[in-house]
């Protein structure tokens, strides 16, 4: 650990928030996207396939290849019956098309400089939203639009739209947390890096939709320019900026222990015209003189975050992600 740059001193370990540009809350430092490879995309995407053709009619999950070969310009692929049936287990509560998929579609299509984004729904809810005048005419445009795959009788559209999001390497509008047991059978590991970059979360707040656009970096231990350590704690975060992360860093000049204050922007900068030190930043603080082996915290990460990155590799690079903010 002995790099110049960041500082000499004692290492300090605080927690942090990281804003929706990467921000560390504490140093400010820019957090990095890790891009996932591509010919594990690749092999993801045949795994998924092959397990469709599998537990799907072969020719159905065939047909649908084939039309999506024809049909790969789309940037979100959306999962059609979780929008359309989220917070609808209410008395009246049934699919909600205009309210809620629409809304999600129509905000997609702005997003992406007009491109519509591609619904997958079941055939028979298509039928049955159908009956419905006013659906039938948003249903017919997006047929003629390409926006609408409707999966045969007897699918199960999980596989559609899953395979398909992997597939054209696009955002994947779901809550689906896809814990399901059929998703199981696609393995965990490189499963969870690829929703951490391609899934799209949503919230209808009194009718007012927002979606949570994958995170601009990457969940993974990661060292920054300055040397600085930034370490994801798991959890479920319905908000990415939610999540609480170490943020380890070795200030400047520093010949006993550090004073560590609370979450500051720029903690070099910042003189406080007294000594005050928030409880909860306290009580995870600890500092070593001899780097992260000797830290006494440890770091309950999942399986798929144990892999380090440092922030002075040059293969570092943007998400490739479609985003639009
Ligand atoms: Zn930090």
């Amino acid at each position: 650990m002995g790099r110049d740059g960041w500082g000499e001193g004692k290492w300090v370990v605080c927690r942090s928030n990281i804003d929706s540009k990467g921000l560390c809350d504490y140093c400010g430092e820019q957090l990095v996207c890790v891009d996932i490879d591509r010919s594990e995309t690749e092999k993801f995407e045949q795994s998924i396939a092959s397990l469709a053709m599998k537990r799907e009619v072969k020719s159905n999950f065939r047909d649908f290849q084939d039309w999506l070969d024809n049909h790969a310009e789309y940037e979100a692929v959306v999962d059609g019956a979780n929008v359309g049936l989220y917070q609808q287990n209410f008395a009246d509560g049934g699919f909600s098309l205009s309210q809620q998929l629409d809304a999600v579609v129509r905000e997609l299509y702005e997003r992406s400089q007009k491109k519509w984004p591609l619904v997958i729904l079941h055939n028979k809810r298509f039928l049955s939203l159908m009956e419905n005048p006013s659906n039938r005419k948003m249903l017919e445009e997006w047929k003629a639009q390409g926006a609408l795959y409707t999966t045969p009788n007897g699918s199960n559209d999980d596989w559609y739209w899953l395979y398909a999001a992997v597939k054209l390497k696009c955002l994947l509008v779901t809550n689906d947390e896809m814990r399901d047991h059929i998703f199981e059978l696609l393995g965990s590991n490189f499963f969870l890096r690829w929703k951490e970059r391609h899934q799209v979360r949503y919230t209808f707040m009194k009718c007012s939709l927002g979606l949570q656009m994958p995170p601009s970096y990457s969940l993974v231990i990661q060292e920054s320019e300055k040397g600085s350590w930034h370490v994801p704690l798991e959890g479920e975060c319905s908000n990415e900026t939610l999540r609480i992360w170490l943020c380890i860093t070795r200030p400047r000049s520093c010949g006993h222990p550090v004073e560590v204050l609370g979450n500051l922007e720029a903690p070099e900068a910042y003189q406080p015209p007294y000594n005050i030190s928030f409880n909860l930043c306290k009580a995870e603080t600890s500092t070593t003189d001899n780097g992260l082996k000797g830290n006494p915290i440890s770091f309950p990460l999942s399986e798929n975050k144990i892999t380090a990155v440092t922030g002075k590799r040059k293969d570092r690079s943007p998400s490739d992600l479609k985003q639009h903010p």
